[in-house]
């Protein structure tokens, strides 16, 4: 229990760390420079109440100290999302909680980066391999299943690139997990992914482009909790 609670406690840290890089790499910074982290509107830098996961963000009750501009409410719910999810996929094994801990911060960077900046860096990818260890029964594809993955990667880009349906990036994050789940697992994801982002679409006016990989890390880790 206390390892488990660790790890919860560094989930939250963690992703309040990944939300810091991801932002940063979007506006061409270092994510170890400027060494402290700064309101993104009045630029005043934070003091260390302040930047505490989840916790921050309620000391302010939502707005910046020193602007009372609204702060984005993702950082404390991406926070807590992550320390709610290792709490459901941790166990009593350090290896299991450090692959597990990876794993979602990945989710994180990648969901994080689309939503901010429409962007995918392709190395992010080779965050998503502890699921060789995490998936129960993962082994090497089968040829077969290699083709028939291809075949329908290919059928999905051909019918949803040319109306900017999906984006190149969605579709290397499908192909990594097509490659972990098998082409079965990995068309039930993007099925739920494209449930999940249905209501969005509904909500959303026509001109705004919405960001695919989000609904499909949500539905990576849904598939992951409760496929059989
Ligand atoms: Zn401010």
């Amino acid at each position: 229990m206390l390892i488990q609670s660790l790890f919860i406690v560094l989930a939250t840290c963690m992703a309040s760390f990944v939300n810091l890089c991801a932002y940063r790499l979007g506006q061409g910074q270092s994510p170890l420079s400027p060494h402290r982290s700064y309101c993104e509107h009045c630029r005043r830098e934070l003091s260390w109440w302040q930047l505490l996961p989840i916790l921050g963000y309620l000391f302010q009750v939502g707005r910046c100290r020193f602007c009372r501009q609204a702060i984005n409410p993702y950082w404390p719910l991406s926070e807590a999302g992550c320390g709610l999810l290792m709490f459901c996929c941790s166990g009593t094994g350090i290896l299991h909680n450090a692959l597990v801990l990876i794993f979602l911060m990945t989710l994180l960077f990648i969901a994080t980066t689309d939503l901010l900046y429409q962007v995918l860096y392709p190395l992010s990818l080779l965050g998503l391999t502890p699921l060789a260890g995490l998936l129960p029964d993962w082994h090497w594809l089968a040829l077969s299943d290699i083709l028939i993955g291809t075949c329908f990667l290919i059928l999905i880009g051909l019918l949803t690139l040319p109306r900017h349906g999906m984006g190149s990036g969605d579709l290397m994050y499908l192909a990594v997990i097509f490659f972990f789940f098998g082409w079965y697992q990995g068309a039930l994801l993007l099925l739920s992914a494209c449930l999940l982002i249905l209501p969005c679409f509904a909500l959303a006016r026509a001109s705004i482009r919405l960001p695919f990989l989000p609904a499909l890390c949500l539905a990576t880790i849904l598939v992951l909790l409760f496929s059989p």
